[in-house]
């Protein structure tokens, strides 16, 4: 079973109530086209994200 993802970011279409529900996403170090790695939770984005119009 795909883990619970809890979030914060109110104003992205894909959150309700303090959850994701997009049926996945993709987290990837900030600015980084590639695999990578991160320094701290700070380098991580989620790239689903997308603004609520
Ligand atoms: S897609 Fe990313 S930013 Fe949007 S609700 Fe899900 S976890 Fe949050």
């Amino acid at each position: 079973m795909p883990p619970k993802i809890k979030c914060r970011v109110a104003n992205c279409i894909y959150w309700q109530d303090g959850d994701c529900r997009a049926e996945s996403i993709t987290v990837a170090v900030e600015g980084t086209p590639n695999n990578s790695s991160a320094h701290n939770d700070r380098d991580t984005e989620c790239e689903t994200f997308r603004a609520r119009a």
